[in-house]
């Protein structure tokens, strides 16, 4: 089980200041959620994650499903011991990949949709990978191309076995593009989900339901109603924007207002650092973001004076640290001429040091967010 207790609430916005006790130790919000896909975060080790100021992690309920399945982990005493993560962790339900996955593939589309993409999209095209009905959900697995099913009960009964802190329930994660009547169906079905989800746990796990409603405010109003209307233990709020960063924030303000505000609020799946403070401002205590981690791995760095492209051979002869005002221990050992280096010589040591650097600068920021407010 959780506590939440909010300490302070901001003057000038809807940010507030919070301790989230979990069975693994208390988290400090707002915070960050680094994302562990399948039980690590990509070229770093449990201990060195700890090392970057990293408070809680999230993994990849479908991942750990197709590999190495739930009993594997189960066997090895449940996902902290599995990866020797000390600290709390959060397993997603599975929705978001199977959709994302299902969508992605059929639309050429990722997680973030570009507008030129996006008007090139034949809409009237249906995936042919996912067959959706009242139960759950049947798709073709990543990994072998097998038929998988996973409905609510399958995504509980996962989560149960992988033992993380804070699990999350089954939802449809809608596409950017879908209509007004597609997303009022979808949501019925993730309503019913959500029922089942919170009837089907039998751990002590705390479970957040998920709101969605994708665009269209009348829809995300009655998602939180109904979903903040639910035992749940805190609220994760879902959805896909693509690009539009402004309908985001406003879609915060249509839902937060309606979710009970004594709990916990995790925005899925936010992307760059700039969005960071207004979503805090809004009121969101928890997010999830694979950015730092994935920009790492592209030879990004995220600096105090903006963002630089380490595999660029103007690097080969600066002697300065990453970013001099960090104080990781990248930047107090090493200066971008080696990382460059490394980066071109595709060295992994590159993605290890960059992964550090970036997910060491996140939580920083963040915690100067949580300084602000005290
Ligand atoms: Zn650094």
């Amino acid at each position: 089980m959780i506590k939440f207790k909010i300490v302070k609430k901001s003057k000038k916005s809807k940010a507030r200041l919070g301790i989230l006790e979990t069975r693994h130790g208390v988290i400090e919000t707002p915070c960050l959620v680094p994302v562990a896909t399948q039980a690590t975060v990509k070229s770093l080790n449990s201990e060195e994650v700890k090392e970057t100021k990293t408070q809680i992690l999230i993994c990849n309920t479908l991942h750990l499903h197709l590999k190495p399945g739930e009993k594997i982990i189960e066997k090895a005493d449940g996902l902290h011991q599995f990866m020797n993560w000390k600290g709390p962790l959060m397993t997603d339900s599975g929705g978001f990949q199977v959709f994302s996955l299902g969508f992605g593939k059929d639309f050429q589309i990722g997680k973030i949709v570009k507008e030129k993409i996006n008007s090139q999209i034949n809409l009237s095209q249906k995936p042919k990978f996912l067959k959706i009905t009242k139960e759950g959900v049947y798709f073709s697995s990543f990994v072998d191309g097998k038929k998988i099913f996973l409905g609510p009960k399958e995504s509980i009964k996962i989560q149960e076995k992988l033992g993380a802190d804070i699990i999350f329930a089954f939802d449809e994660c809608t596409s950017p593009n879908a209509s007004f009547e597609y997303v009022k169906k979808s949501l019925e079905r993730t309503h019913y989900w959500a029922k089942i989800c919170l009837k089907t746990k039998k751990t002590d796990q705390a479970l957040f339901g998920i709101v969605q409603g994708g665009r269209f405010k009348t829809l995300r109003k009655e998602s939180a109603k109904f979903i903040g209307s639910l035992p749940f233990d805190g609220f994760g709020i879902g959805g896909e924007f693509g690009h539009n960063k402004k309908k985001m924030l406003q879609m915060l303000d249509w839902v937060i207002k309606e979710l009970p505000p004594e709990k916990p609020r995790h925005l899925l799946g936010i992307g760059y650092l700039e969005d960071i403070p207004k979503i805090i401002e809004k009121g969101i205590d928890l997010f999830d973001c694979t950015v730092p981690t994935q920009y790492a791995r592209r030879g990004i760095a995220f600096t105090s004076l903006g963002k630089l492209d380490l595999r660029k051979s103007k690097f080969l002869k600066d002697k300065e640290p990453l970013d001099k005002k960090c104080s990781c221990f990248v930047c107090q050992n090493y200066k971008r001429n080696y990382i460059c280096h490394l980066f071109r010589a595709k060295e992994i040591t590159a993605f290890r040091l960059l992964t550090f650097h970036n997910l060491y600068f996140f939580n920083t920021f963040v915690e100067k967010i949580r300084k602000s407010l005290v």
